[in-house]
């Protein structure tokens, strides 16, 4: 008998009829002979929705009462299920967070998990019952508050649910079929991935993918769950996130493919770029700079450097959007104590990252993406690696153009285009 950990997102469980339709596909799993814990999303928009009510009457809702808020979109979502799935004669008990033994450090809106302790979980599938939690939320030990984990901390409850119970695998149900070598509505010819190792599955969240969460992996692989990344509208195999030593349980033993170079190919439209102009050319300006960038709150992710001989620099970063105008108000305020003649913003820019664990043992693989983006002409602005990814910025308007070409030679284009759910990944 196996135990399995199964999260559906809110698209999964947006109203009545797909509650049901969740409900019978947790039934069918247990059916099977399978032990089942369920981590269930807030129904549909629910969260976006509790979010704007708070802000309409508070301009900064306190970030205790915030949670509390948040906290009972699961709620709802978690009890409905529970019932919906007793309608089919089976026994199923719903439990919040901290009933869950989901113990968290005490930062509201951003809670950390520190400890799982779930005891009640273990009686109920002791007693036979199919498990529902709550996702993304728990309680503080020494506040005795209710926190949440962030926005899409429901994968995270689940990675930790499978940790904790030390399930077989941890599957993340979403309106979309699994991991794809890029964007579908990018790149129409991408294909599904049947497993990516979870170092790839890391830079490609980070640079833009949206199937699952940086936070949920990274706890995956901290732990050595396997994630099974599917959709909730198919029973089609979706694609394995596999931590160090794993294997694709659908790989045939001893039959071991050559594994491909690239993954795959992640585009990003969020960030924006800021050059410093006319930066002195002198030890400590960077540091500067990057300083007062920080205390704006930014996250700062490429930097590029131009020094010309007049003694003056350009120095260049990207950053989110979101984070720009704090960034430029800090720097144009300190202008004159660091000297820099000018500053440009510009949020037309798009970031398109080839991630591979093969490049660390291959060589060319950059070269193969600069040919094919200059045979398309497009234009490369920035460059900056680490040992599995190539990230370059161009224009965004080109991007989509740009990582078409790049997902051909490196040769991942599918024979056909993806049917694609136009989901949200959610
Ligand atoms: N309901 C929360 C959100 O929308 C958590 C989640 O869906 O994972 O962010
Ligand atoms: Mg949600």
């Amino acid at each position: 008998m196996a135990l399995i950990v199964q999260k559906y997102g809110g698209s999964s469980v947006a109203d009545a009829e797909s509650i049901k339709r969740v409900a019978k596909r947790i039934v069918d799993t247990r059916r099977a002979g399978n032990d089942v814990v369920v981590a269930v999303s807030a129904m549909g928009d629910t969260t976006d929705e509790l979010l704007d009510l708070a802000a309409q009457v508070a301009p900064i809702p306190a970030p205790r009462e915030l949670d509390m808020l948040l906290s009972s979109g699961e709620r709802i979502s978690m009890a409905l299920l529970a019932m919906s799935i007793h309608s089919m004669g089976f026994d199923a008990r719903s439990f919040t967070g901290p009933q869950a033994g989901m113990r968290t450090d005490s930062r509201h809106g951003a809670a950390r998990i520190v400890e799982v302790t779930p005891t009640r979980l273990r009686e109920a599938l002791d007693e036979g019952a199919i498990v529902i939690v709550a996702g993304f939320q728990g309680i503080n030990d020494d506040t005795q508050d209710i926190t949440t984990l962030g926005r899409g901390g429901s994968d995270t409850t689940a990675v930790a649910l499978a940790a904790a119970l030390g399930a077989d695998v941890c599957e993340i149900y979403s309106d979309v079929d699994g991991i794809f070598t890029a964007d579908p509505r990018v790149v129409p010819l991408a294909r599904k991935l049947s497993h990516v190792t979870s170092e790839e599955m890391l830079e490609m969240a980070a640079n833009g993918a949206k199937v699952l969460y940086i936070r949920a992996v990274e706890y995956a692989r901290r732990h050595g769950v396997l994630i099974h990344a599917r959709s909730t509208f198919t029973s089609n195999e979706g694609t394995y996130v596999l931590g160090e030593g794993m294997k694709n349980p659908r790989e045939p033993e001893g039959e071991a493919m050559e594994e491909p170079i690239v993954a795959g190919v992640a585009t990003d439209l969020s960030q924006a770029k800021i050059t410093v102009v006319g930066v002195p050319d002198v030890p400590g300006k960077a540091a500067e700079i990057f300083k007062i960038v920080a205390k704006s709150g930014a996250n700062v992710d490429m930097i590029v450097q131009n020094a010309a001989p007049t003694g003056r620099a350009d120095i260049s970063f990207t950053l989110p959007k979101s984070d720009a105008a704090a960034a430029l108000r800090a720097l144009a305020a300190e202008q004159s104590d660091v000297g820099f003649e000018a500053l440009l913003h510009d949020d037309q820019i798009g970031k398109l990252s080839v991630v591979g664990a093969g490049m660390r043992t291959h060589s060319g693989v950059s070269a193969i993406l600069f040919e094919a983006l200059s045979t398309t002409g497009v234009n490369i602005e920035m460059i900056s690696t680490s040992e599995i990814r190539i990230s370059v910025v161009v224009r965004g308007d080109e991007l989509a153009e740009a990582a078409r070409v790049v997902h051909a030679a490196y040769g991942l284009d599918g024979e056909v285009e993806a049917v694609v759910a136009a989901g949200t990944g959610r």
